[in-house]
């Protein structure tokens, strides 16, 4: 099979991005991966490699596997480029070291639409398809929480029901769920009042699905800080924003939820003039800022994703040292020692690294305390945890002890998937220390209200 051959295959764009975005412009696929030149600078950040020690669960063997798939060197199918590509985390901290910041993650994705299965897991299909239908989603997703409830998810699973069906991936899911609220965040926002008509909208929140119908707290929290620093917002009622159909399932999927939240921006910006959209899940959010990459070569709505994507926020990115000087509360902030796990999406994906170490460094102090690889994902990556159960395990226990070294009380992240994975793993292995996302550990540090 000759490398013109395969490439067909990418050129499909259906199933394939046209281009890459890449930082160092705008490549096609293969180009793109031609970039790298094997130095294997990049291989002691991977945390698949770091584990397992094995060239082919490498960011630079992954590389050379897309490449010689492209080049029709072979076919993808289940031998070791699958394990390869399916096991790439897509955090994207290789790219982050990279000289030549080749986007492995992206590369790796592309290819992974070639591979068997892709976009087939009845799971997707049945999420997806309930999706298209917001209130028939919510029942029955409160459905699945009354019986998690009743104690018959964890029997499914010890029954082995979930593998005889084919959804082992639910079975681990379940295990990691330690929140079943029956109301969601959606609710609660479309029941506030809305701000006076002649009030200037500042941001517009943007609510994710995990924070939606798992950590309806952490919106609130969020909510609340926006409306204490910028004034008056409103809750965007936005669509998903699509990375599930781009992580595991189809692009057109993708595409058809960010064109929805680009029309629900076009929309309000035509009675408002300048506000940010603002999200809480790092991992939506650097989604949401990639919106541009979707719709590259098609100029028109390229250029709408590019205005969407140039106004789009991460709350870790808003908040700034002055904003809350003198609102904290001194005896909480010097009950519990703190450290902070930077969600992939946000460090590798957003470049936000110092933004939460410089308003929490002033008022912790030395209850502030670094972990090592801070940086390194803790194998949550989205579904990862439930489709790689046992490597998420291996890299989900090396964050804890990393965690627990620190002797912590208090981690904070900032992706939904993180919350979820570390919560699993301090319960396990360090139970004394808890889990919280940035907004909500900002807002239970803050003075009562006389
Ligand atoms: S991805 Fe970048 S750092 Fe890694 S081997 Fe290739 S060129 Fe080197
Ligand atoms: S995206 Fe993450 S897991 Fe994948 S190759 Fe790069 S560093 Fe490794």
């Amino acid at each position: 099979m000759g490398k013109y051959e395969i490439n067909e295959l990418y050129a499909s764009h259906a199933l394939h991005l046209r281009f890459l975005i890449t930082p160092n412009g705008t490549k096609e696929i293969y180009d793109a991966v031609s970039q790298c030149s094997r130095c294997g600078y990049c291989e002691t950040v991977c945390p698949t490699y770091v584990i397992s020690r094995r060239e082919t669960l490498s960011p630079r063997g992954r590389n050379q596997i897309v490449r010689q798939l492209i080049e029709g060197k072979f076919r993808p199918g289940p031998d070791a480029s699958y394990e390869s590509l399916k096991t790439c985390l897509l955090c994207g901290a290789c790219t982050n070291v990279c000289y030549g910041k080749v986007a492995t993650g992206d590369i790796v994705l592309e290819a992974r639409r070639e591979t068997t299965g892709y976009g087939k897991s009845p799971v997707y299909k049945l999420v997806i398809k309930l999706k298209r239908n917001k209130a028939l989603f919510a029942a029955a997703v409160k459905f699945l929480y009354l019986l998690k409830k009743a104690g018959l998810a964890a029997l499914s699973e010890k029954l082995g029901i979930f593998y005889f069906l084919g959804m082992p991936a639910l079975g681990e899911a379940q295990k990691k769920l330690f929140r079943a609220p029956l109301t969601f965040l959606r609710e609660k926002l479309e029941k506030r009042a809305p701000p006076p008509e002649t009030a200037t909208l500042k941001w517009v929140y943007f609510a994710s699905c995990g924070i939606d119908y798992i950590f309806t707290e952490v919106g609130l929290a969020t909510v609340k800080l926006l409306e204490e620093i910028y004034g008056p917002g409103v809750f965007m009622k936005n669509e998903c924003c699509g990375l599930i159909s781009y992580n595991y399932g189809s692009l057109a999927d993708a595409r058809a939820s960010a064109l929805k939240n680009i029309k629900l921006f076009e929309g309000l910006r035509t009675r408002h003039k300048k506000f940010r959209i603002v999200g809480d899940c790092s991992s939506c959010v650097a989604f949401l800022k990639s919106y541009p990459q979707l719709f590259s070569g098609e100029e028109e709505l390229l250029k709408r994703a590019e205005e969407f994507a140039g106004n789009v926020s991460d709350i870790t990115e808003l908040i700034k040292p002055e904003h809350l000087a003198g609102r904290f509360d001194p005896e909480k902030t010097q009950k519990n020692r703190v450290t902070i796990h930077d969600s992939c999406r946000a460090c590798h994906g957003q470049g936000i690294r110092e933004q939460q170490r410089e308003v929490l460094r002033p008022v912790l102090g030395k209850n502030l305390v670094e972990m090592k690889e801070s940086d390194m994902c803790c194998g949550g990556a989205g579904a990862y945890a439930f489709t790689n159960p046992r490597i998420s395990a291996r890299i989900l226990a090396r964050k804890t002890e990393n965690i627990s070294k620190t002797r912590a009380d208090i981690v904070i992240a900032s992706s939904t998937s993180c919350l979820m994975q570390i919560e699993s793993g301090l319960r396990e292995m360090y139970p004394s220390a808890r889990i919280m996302h940035y907004s909500e550990y900002l807002v239970s540090i803050m003075k009562k209200k006389a």
